[in-house]
């Protein structure tokens, strides 16, 4: 047995089943460099999906392994959070600067899950209601109240949470009830539709509304700008609180803006983050208004979120994206790529859709000659790229939409090469499916 085929063996036989692997035969990723990992048997690969997103600025950048071993060489990886911690205060001020949010105050966490769940302890709490709105399509995470949230038979079927949760539409664009609708007539249907579940699912006095600006694992499903404004001014009327989740939108991914709500015109009550911020160290977190943030009367910790490392790693990053405007990069090389991505869905109709923002790209395939959602092709380009050295993701309701989201470093040739790999995977997936 290879040592490859040995190691499959072993994580089969000790990880759960149902922790999916990608690829026929799983990759095991060894070394990275800028935009490119290598795999155990030597492969290169240039990397389009960034760890889901985690890689917001490339591998094996001087200036966050530096900040990381600076602190390493202290000898202090991890004291107690009961304990000042100086980067982290760094890092909570410029998130609260960026964020837009009035007095806004920020605590940590190690994932997006718990940010998630975090700002919904937040908002049940302040509004004294177990009641929350979600919307169709999403993912925010797999703990007992996120996974209520998560309105994704594939990721949350299973959940027996006690969360309150009425779902709403406007997390799938172009499948459901309003898909042909035009952009206003979408936003005005939605909004009925919000008004109406709050006059009958709920008591009233729900507390807040969770929404991903674009749904990252639902298949990069983009609204149309200015829904969640609409949906504010409805949330306003009663005190609901937004939470936007920007675990795959933040950090000037988006290209236009630095949050994926600010598209919308709209600022939230709280955003939650995690992802890219760390570049691949775990971190992640909830901005909020400070009466909300302070509405908590019992104490609360995480004994890992803002330690000493992971702050170190994001207060790097942070400075990075922002001294280098990589969300100016992922505006330029995101047109770049969804213009010749267009093109590309003229001549192949394989592609149902393009869509997206800046460096978040969803293709969505379907089966040639209809509008019938085609996973099977969505596995079929996976293995074509791989075998050209490309890795991206996939995600949807139905596993059909390729999700795009290389390092916001990206730069022109690599998006050429890209494009070039996707084009010749996506034309023989084409042909292979029209026969
Ligand atoms: N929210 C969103 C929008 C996500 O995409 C994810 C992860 N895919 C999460 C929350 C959960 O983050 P984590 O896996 O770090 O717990």
């Amino acid at each position: 047995m290879s040592a490859h085929a040995d190691l499959l063996a072993r994580h089969k036989a000790v990880l759960p089943g149902w922790l999916a692997l990608y690829y026929d035969e799983p990759i095991e990723i060894v070394r990275g460099e800028g935009r490119r990992v290598t795999d155990a048997e030597g492969n290169q690969y240039l990397d389009f999906f960034a760890g889901i997103l985690t890689n917001a600025v490339g591998y094996d950048i001087a200036e966050i392994s530096d900040a990381v071993r600076a602190q390493l060489s202290n000898g202090v990886v991890h004291t107690s959070t009961l304990y000042l911690i100086r980067q982290q205060v760094e890092l909570a001020e410029k998130i609260a600067e960026l964020s837009g949010i009035p007095d806004a105050k920020v605590f940590f966490t190690n994932s997006g899950t718990e940010a998630n769940e975090t700002a919904m302890m937040l908002a049940t709490q302040f509004r004294r209601s177990n009641q929350v709105l979600a919307l169709r399509n999403s993912y925010h995470g797999r703990g007992f109240g996120t996974i209520a949230v998560t309105g994704n038979r594939g990721w949350s079927a299973s959940s027996l949470s006690p969360v309150n949760v009425s779902y709403v539409h406007g997390g799938n664009r172009n499948r459901g009830p309003f898909k042909d609708f035009t952009d206003a007539d979408y936003i005005r249907a939605c909004v009925a539709d919000l008004r109406e579940v709050l006059a009958t699912a709920t008591a009233g006095d729900v507390a807040c509304m969770i929404a991903e600006p674009i749904q990252g694992v639902g298949g990069f499903t983009t609204p149309p700008d200015g829904l969640f404004k609409a949906f504010k001014e409805v949330l306003d009327e009663t005190g609901i609180l937004l939470i936007a989740d920007e675990v795959q939108t933040g950090w000037g991914r988006t290209g236009e803006h630095f949050w994926g709500i600010q598209a919308h015109g709209v600022v939230p009550d709280m955003m939650t983050f995690a992802k890219g911020l760390g570049n691949g160290f775990a971190i992640g977190g909830v901005v909020a208004r400070g009466d909300v943030m302070d509405s908590l009367t019992a104490n609360s910790i995480s004994t890992f979120g803002g330690n000493p490392i992971s702050t170190a790693a994001a207060n790097a990053t942070l400075d990075y994206v922002i001294e280098h405007d990589l969300q100016a990069n992922a505006l330029k090389l995101g047109t770049k790529l969804m213009n010749g991505l267009r093109h590309v869905g003229d001549e192949n109709p394989v592609v149902g859709d393009v869509r997206g923002k800046g460096l978040m790209i969803g293709v969505e395939l379907v089966e040639p000659g209809g509008d019938e959602p085609s996973a099977r092709a969505a596995v079929k380009v996976l293995e074509e790229t791989r075998k050209r050295g490309l890795l991206i993701g996939k995600g949807g309701l139905n596993g059909n939409v390729l999700r795009l989201a290389p390092p916001m470093t990206l730069t022109e040739p690599e998006a050429d090469e890209a494009l070039e790999i996707l084009a010749e995977s996506i034309a023989v997936t084409n042909e292979e499916l029209s026969r």
